[in-house]
């Protein structure tokens, strides 16, 4: 099938090199040149395990390639999909503009030549916005001739492409027969060991995108709550895990606690959710409670912090690993990170960053100098204190003054807890992972903070 994927931010450049895999022929376009020129000589601008190698690959075989003519990449395809942002607009709900921008020029292509075409929206949208935009591109188009879907995607970054090849349900919101034949038949071979194709109509489908999303949020949030009253009341959080996810209704996946959930994603769709109940006079003041429990939470490890050394951090040195949201991404956005690094700054510390993703370092820079108290900072801070970001783990920690860690990279479950001991000037740790065995915390010689357990101190 012949194929534009619109957009090749982290959806749009997972979508389009797994459908080349499968034979189909397709062109990912954008409107940001310098990312279509960097892709084009095989350079993939995210990270994201495994899809370089399959982006040249399936460059090198023939089936994919990359522009910036977007109106000629839609021209040239049967099946166009959009995945451009949606972000929230500044009074609430999600920018559709993208999204219309793409669906404008599908429509001035097929009011040009009559052939028909297939729209489908993967970018996350509002429930109705499918159905509204095949109103918006009748009337410009003046043309009824092509089909239109949803088709929500389900992909976890740094498993993206395992998840888009082997997804666990491929769902088609779709009212045309035609449409439902053609996308089912380009899914099929996603789906052929395991997983399933779910064809509903279009809203449905863009709802029960939101649904997942917010389920999982509240989810996250709920076991965060329940790790601090865990904390209180001297329990351990992880056997609680244990015997709740035991629990065949409940199960054992996304019921670990954290610093809060970040990304692109939940923050901002439950936020588009939040918008459209109170609109509808509906309630979903359970959103409430988990947008503003989670933006409280991403600063435990700083309120933590707090209490060991005192809110005046100056000159203290403190190590934060983890600047992405969550291991084998360079994605930065609503990380927690970022709110942890600007508050230490805040404070005074002197902050060392250390993520086994580089890319991430570019990214958190470019985020922390986008927040309005920056420039203030520089103006008072003497030093220019600014974070600084390492390339190996263990010299992050060198005369800290505690470690902060923030996400569950492998690289930091068995580190070298003798050095670390011997190189750090206080021996003080505070993990939002839960990452390591009190009794190990405690024979190798650290003061230990973690989620909803025990504190733990070194056996002198
Ligand atoms: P992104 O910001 O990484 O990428 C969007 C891309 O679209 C950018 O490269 C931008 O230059 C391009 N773009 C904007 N307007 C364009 C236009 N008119 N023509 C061509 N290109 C244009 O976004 P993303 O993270 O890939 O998310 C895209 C959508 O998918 C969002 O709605 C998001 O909610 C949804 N989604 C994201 C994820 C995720 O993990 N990132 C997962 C599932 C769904």
């Amino acid at each position: 099938m012949k194929i534009a994927v619109v957009g090749s931010g982290y959806v749009g450049l997972v979508t389009g090199p797994c459908l080349a895999e499968k034979g189909n022929d397709v062109v990912c376009a954008d409107v940001d040149a310098s990312k279509i020129e960097r892709l084009s000589k095989g350079h993939v601008p995210i990270y994201e395990p495994g899809l370089e190698e399959i982006v040249r690959e399936q460059t090198s075989r023939g089936h994919l390639r990359f522009t910036t003519d977007v109106e000629g990449a839609i021209r040239d395809s049967e099946v166009t999909f959009i995945t451009v942002g949606t972000p929230p607009k500044p009074g609430g709900g999600a920018d559709l503009t993208y999204v219309e921008n793409v669906a404008d020029l599908f429509a001035d292509v097929i009011a040009s030549d009559g052939k028909v075409r297939v729209l489908v929206t993967k970018s996350t949208v509002p429930p109705g916005t499918t159905l509204s935009l095949r109103e918006r591109i009748r009337k410009r188009a003046d043309n009824d001739a092509f089909g239109i879907a949803n088709n929500p995607e389900f992909l976890k970054e740094g498993a993206a492409v395992t998840d888009f090849r082997k997804p666990d349900r491929v769902v088609l919101g779709i009212d045309n027969l035609v449409v439902k034949r053609m996308l089912v038949d380009l899914y099929e071979p996603f789906v052929r060991s395991g997983g399933k194709i779910i064809v509903t109509d279009p809203t449905s489908s863009e709802f029960g995108k939101y649904a997942s999303n917010v389920m999982l949020a509240s989810r996250i949030t709920l076991m965060n709550q329940l790790a601090l009253v865990a904390g209180s009341v001297g329990a351990d959080i992880d056997e609680v895990r244990d015997i709740v996810g035991s629990d065949k209704r409940i199960g054992p996946t996304f019921l670990y606690p954290g610093p809060g959930y970040g990304g692109s994603c939940f923050g901002k769709d439950v936020e588009a959710l939040r918008y459209l109940a109170k609109q509808k006079g509906a309630d979903l003041s359970i959103l409430d409670a988990v947008d503003s429990f989670n933006n409280h939470h991403r600063l435990w490890p700083v309120r933590k912090l707090e209490q060991q050394l005192g809110t005046d951090m100056s000159p203290r040195k403190i190590a934060v690993w983890g600047a992405a949201f969550k291991p084998k991404t360079d994605d930065v956005r609503e990380s927690p990170a970022i709110y942890v690094v600007e508050a230490l700054l805040k404070n005074g510390a002197l902050v060392n960053v250390y993520d086994p993703e580089k890319k991430t370092y570019e990214h958190l820079a470019a985020e922390l100098n986008a927040r309005p108290w920056i420039d203030g900072l520089k103006e008072k801070s003497a030093m220019g204190k600014w974070p600084t970001y390492h390339d190996k783990l263990l010299e992050s920690v060198v005369s800290a003054d505690a470690l902060l860690i923030l996400t569950d990279w492998d690289e930091f479950k068995s580190p070298d807890f003798q050095k670390m001991r011997s190189t750090m000037k206080i021996p003080l740790i505070i993990d939002a992972r839960n990452l390591y065995r009190l009794d190990l915390m405690k024979k190798e010689g650290f003061r230990y903070i973690s989620l909803g357990r025990k504190q733990v101190d070194a056996i002198i």
